[in-house]
């Protein structure tokens, strides 16, 4: 999958620029204190996100828009991965093949970080596409609607009615809350 292919792209460059920054050997350093370091790793992890969120939804600005997850992963994958790094760093022992093994292990590269937004991406396509449907035909607004058994959480949303240009109050365009989740848009 070419989005996991993304995400594993970053362990050699992870500890390529801690190898430079003088991470590995023995020395022990602390990431927080090297402004150097950290920066280049900030500007790695962000353009690997912006390829992995390009590569997942063509970007598809609709798509984008309609999903309270892709607002999630923009503003806080940085800063999960630079603590998870920073956690593994004063792990001992402090070499790279070892930091590179336990980092390709670990939720910075693994493809269960990134399926429960990849299993979503059905269910609000379609969803996106109805949509774009509805606005065409000239509905002016939307209804959050439950299916069969709905959870609590899609429960404490079926019903309620926004403009059809406005999110629901979990932020999402379109009535999807969760992975799996199968409420549905009813318009008027
Ligand atoms: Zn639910
Ligand atoms: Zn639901």
């Amino acid at each position: 999958m070419a989005t996991i292919d993304v995400l594993r792209s970053l362990t050699p460059e992870v500890s390529g620029i801690l190898k430079k920054g003088g991470y590995f050997g023995g020395v022990a350093k602390d990431l927080r204190h090297d402004t150097t370091t950290t920066r280049k790793l900030k500007a790695a992890i962000e353009a690997k996100n912006h390829r992995l969120l390009e590569d997942m939804w063509s970007n598809n600005p609709d798509m984008l828009s309609s999903l309270p997850q892709f607002q999630t992963c923009k503003e806080n994958l940085n800063k999960t991965d630079l603590d998870r790094i920073q956690k593994e760093i004063r792990k001992k022992p402090k070499d790279q093949r070892t930091f590179e093994r336990r980092i390709d292990r670990s939720y910075l590269t693994a493809p269960s970080r990134l399926e429960r937004i990849e299993r979503s991406e059905g269910h609000v396509s379609g969803l996106v596409k109805e949509q774009r449907k509805a606005r065409k035909e000239k509905f002016k607004f939307k209804i959050w609607r439950n299916d069969a058994n709905p959870c609590d959480m899609c429960k404490a949303l079926e019903g309620q009615k926004r403009k059809i240009n406005e999110p629901y109050s979990n932020g999402s365009y379109v009535a999807h809350a969760h992975p799996q989740c199968k409420c549905f848009d009813e318009y008027i």
